[in-house]
């Protein structure tokens, strides 16, 4: 029997079908959190409907506060019965947990250089989200609020806006989320772009060079304050921001620069763009075992 993963976050929904733990289908959709929320089960449902007859689970991994019975998606305000819903439309058992905490646990699983350890993955995508391993598991609460290392607040001197969705300012995410570095960049240029046009087009503009290292100075700085919270010795970082050569170099840079207790090994997913997939696959498994 296989498996369907699904992978939601607020630019793109990845589905795959899984046969013995390897991807032998896949299928990427725009996500559509941002508009058309209250359809979302139904969407993704097009998307797996092919799959469901050979399928024994549905895994997601899920952008937001995820908890048992809703996901709370924080920068729409909305809450939604998602397991329940894509139970009752395809009669399979749904798992679902946080996209952060599912990639994080992919490399838990696969990645021989944080097996065993503790460790925090962030993910520097449309948000900025984390997943910490402590004590080999993954940290969960009740809410689902726990490990949104994105709402967490850093001090970066500049004259931008750093107010978040959250109700708060100086979080990490309205600094170095894509949406973010995305915004800061159209409103210095006088145009409306997107976080990739940003990275491929305008690196080199001063004003904009500034703000992705004003984004690099936020996540360094959001990595120091959790190793003196947890003393892991390793980070890895992913999502499509933290996946670019540019940031993640910057990043590293700033450990380096960093005082000797602060010092951490970065490392890039073994488990790629496919993490939350791969992940939450795994999770689901172990929870069977
Ligand atoms: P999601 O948040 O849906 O999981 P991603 O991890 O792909 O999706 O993150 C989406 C964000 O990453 C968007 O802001 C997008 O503009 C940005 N992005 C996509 N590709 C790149 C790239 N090559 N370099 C920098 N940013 C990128
Ligand atoms: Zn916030």
């Amino acid at each position: 029997m296989m498996n369907i993963a699904i992978d939601i976050g607020g630019t793109k929904i990845a589905c795959a079908l899984i046969d013995n733990d390897q991807i032998v289908n896949s299928i990427k959709v725009d996500s559509i959190i941002h508009t058309n929320i209250d359809d979302l089960a139904a969407y993704v449902y097009t998307v797996i409907e092919k799959w469901v007859p050979q399928a024994s689970s549905i895994n997601i991994a899920c952008t937001g506060q995820v908890s048992a019975e809703f996901v709370n998606f924080l920068s729409v305000r909305r809450k939604l019965p998602l397991k329940a819903q894509l139970e009752s439309l395809t009669n399979l058992p749904v798992t679902i947990i946080n996209d952060a905490s599912a990639a994080a646990w992919a490399e838990y699983t696969v990645n021989e250089q944080v097996k065993n350890k503790n460790f925090i993955y962030i993910t520097v995508s449309t948000g900025v989200g984390a997943g910490i391993v402590f004590n080999d598991q993954i940290i969960t609460c009740a809410d689902g609020f726990c490990a949104h290392l994105g709402h967490t607040t850093v001090h970066i001197q500049s004259n931008h806006n750093y107010s978040c969705h959250c109700g708060r300012k100086n979080c990490v995410e309205s600094i170095a989320s894509g949406t973010a570095i995305a915004k800061h960049a159209s409103k210095a240029l006088g145009k409306t772009l997107n976080a990739k046009d940003v990275f491929t087009n305008y690196a080199e503009h001063p004003e904009v060079a500034e703000i992705i290292d004003n984004a690099a100075s936020a996540v360094a700085e959001l990595i120091f304050n959790m190793k003196a919270t947890f003393g892991n010795e390793t980070v890895v970082i992913g999502g499509s921001v933290g996946l670019s050569a540019l940031f993640f170099n910057k990043v590293a840079e700033k450990i380096q620069q960093a005082p000797a207790i602060y010092q951490v090994t970065l490392l890039q997913p073994v488990s790629g763009a496919d993490a939350d997939l791969i992940g939450v696959h795994h999770y689901a498994k172990n929870q069977l075992i």
